[in-house]
């Protein structure tokens, strides 16, 4: 079973056991694109997918995807990233 994240744990959750956000609950709790040195990250938007993206430019970073969403467990991801969340 995966932990679920409460208040305060966010910020001990690591790249390497991120696991999608499946309800728009959890998709709110995480913090997108935090790290080291900005904890914090960026609040999720609704409206749009839910998974976090790789940016090269302008450096490297993650970040909320910015399609819209409206596929997969509770319509949370865009047509691209629902089929590595159902994939799986
Ligand atoms: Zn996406």
């Amino acid at each position: 079973m995966f932990p679920s994240p409460g208040p305060g744990q966010e910020k001990q959750r690591s790249k390497k056991v991120y696991d999608y956000p499946k309800t728009l609950e959890e998709a709110r709790s995480y913090k997108y694109g935090s790290w080291a040195g900005d904890p914090d990250g960026n609040e999720y938007k609704e409206g749009l997918c839910a998974d976090e993206v790789y940016n090269s430019e302008p450096g490297p970073s993650f970040s909320q995807c910015l399609r819209k969403n409206g596929k997969g467990p509770d319509g949370l991801y865009c047509w691209q990233h629902v089929k590595k969340v159902e994939g799986s």
